[in-house]
């Protein structure tokens, strides 16, 4: 009999396992219906011996010291800041839009102050910020709002900006100085070793036994255990019973190239060109050595894994619905970016996954105290109700 059978071996099955483990001494089946650890960002050697990253580029970034400590505790880090470029009208420039960005594609000399004027100049006066069109056009204006968001978000999301929520298109900022970082978050570092070494070692206990290419229907009946951390999709789990919910998708074509570097930094991005969003180059990000180089073009797609939460009004509305049948469930937690619905980044479910565990231990008592487990017939009726 297992404390909890764990789905999803990513950030938010992984924390939770290592918390339960190591803080409750709490027996844990953990299971990936993939064949490894890590989730989303399971990293591994290619053929060549090249570190990449399975489903895309993963930098860690946070602002919370505790989610950096607490992820320290199972990896060395390799400091690095991101930086993205963007091919516009033929030239490479900085995206987050920036002081460079401007002067090089319009052949300026701007100043950071000239530069706020330059935007006031053109930014549209927006009521309400509703939608991720409304947020670049309200700053940047039309032009530069096309050029670089509307293009790339139609292609990313098979949607136009005005479509989405606002929360999308805010994710990336806008600068008037020459700051070319992606992100400005205080902590930016790669695991040393990468992502599945840290992973491995954060499940690495006598008390969590891991079962890869083992979906939840396989063990669900099958494996007795009292309780559920449910990290999947949400309305998977409750077999589609308001609809589907719409997630997004990529296909991710890995390349090696026989030359040591391909490109200026580690992603580039593609808002005007090509069916693919963006390129990364690995080394960039690893440090790694090698002769040759490995890249991963990006493809969205409708159909295909889901990888991101699609944020619109009316598929919150519908996840609520989800919201409300999980919070009715007895016994099953529902955590982490598919199962929560949330475009959220990895230390926002480190995040998620830690304060669930810190309600976990207080609402419910230790193994030692608690009564008989429930033989699995029990808990069958009480998952079906
Ligand atoms: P996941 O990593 O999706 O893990 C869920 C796991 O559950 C999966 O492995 C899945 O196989 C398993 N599972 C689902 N259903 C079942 C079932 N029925 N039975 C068994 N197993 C099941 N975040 C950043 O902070 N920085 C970045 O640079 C970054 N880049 C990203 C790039 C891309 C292309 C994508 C898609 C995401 C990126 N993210 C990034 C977000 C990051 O991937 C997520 O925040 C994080 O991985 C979510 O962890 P999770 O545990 O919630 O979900
Ligand atoms: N985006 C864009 N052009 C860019 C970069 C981002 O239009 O050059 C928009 C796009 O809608 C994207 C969103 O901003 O989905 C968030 O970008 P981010 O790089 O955070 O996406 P992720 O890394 O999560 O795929």
């Amino acid at each position: 009999m297992y404390d909890w059978l764990i789905v999803g071996a990513g950030f938010a099955g992984s924390v939770l396992a290592e918390r339960l483990a190591n803080e409750r001494n709490e027996r844990i089946l953990l299971i990936d219906r993939r064949n490894h650890i890590g989730g989303n960002a399971y990293d591994r050697f290619d053929e060549h011996g090249l570190l990449i990253h399975q489903y895309g580029p993963h930098i860690f970034h946070t602002n919370a010291k505790q989610i950096f400590d607490y992820l320290s505790r199972f990896t060395q880090w390799r400091f690095y800041e991101h930086r993205v470029l963007a091919e516009v009208d033929g030239l490479l420039v900085p995206i987050p839009i920036n002081l460079d960005t401007v002067n090089k594609l319009y052949g300026l000399h701007l100043t950071s102050e000239q530069l706020q004027d330059w935007f006031a100049g053109r930014a549209e006066k927006v009521g309400e910020i509703k939608t991720s069109e409304d947020v670049v056009v309200s700053v940047v204006g039309r032009e530069l709002y096309e050029k670089f968001f509307r293009g790339y978000t139609r292609k990313q999301w098979g949607l136009d900006p005005s479509e989405l929520d606002k929360s999308v298109t805010s994710r990336v900022p806008t600068r008037t100085n020459r700051d070319d970082r992606y992100f400005g978050d205080e902590f930016q570092f790669m695991p040393r070793h990468g992502y599945t070494r840290m992973f491995e070692k954060m499940v690495s206990h006598p008390n969590i036994h891991v079962m890869t290419q083992t979906d939840y229907q396989d063990v669900r009946y099958a494996i007795p255990h009292r309780r559920v951390i449910f990290t999947g999709p949400i309305d998977e789990y409750f077999d589609f019973r308001f609809g589907k919910l719409p997630y997004r998708s990529l296909r991710f074509e890995h390349v090696t190239l026989d030359k040591p570097l391909h490109q200026p930094v580690g992603v580039v991005n593609y808002p005007q060109t090509h069916d693919y969003t963006r390129v990364t180059e690995y080394k960039h990000l690893t440090g790694q050595e090698h002769a040759k180089t490995a890249l991963t073009y990006e493809y969205p797609s409708a159909v295909g894994d889901p990888y991101y939460p699609i944020p619109k009004p009316e598929n919150q509305a519908l996840f609520k619905k989800y919201e409300r049948l999980a919070l009715a469930t007895p016994n099953v937690w529902f955590v982490g970016r598919l199962a929560t619905y949330r475009y959220y980044n990895m230390d926002q479910i480190v995040g998620q996954a830690l304060a669930t565990f810190r309600r976990i231990n207080e609402t419910l008592p230790l193994r030692t105290e608690s009564p008989p487990a429930l033989p699995i017939s029990a808990k069958t009726t009480a998952l079906a109700s």
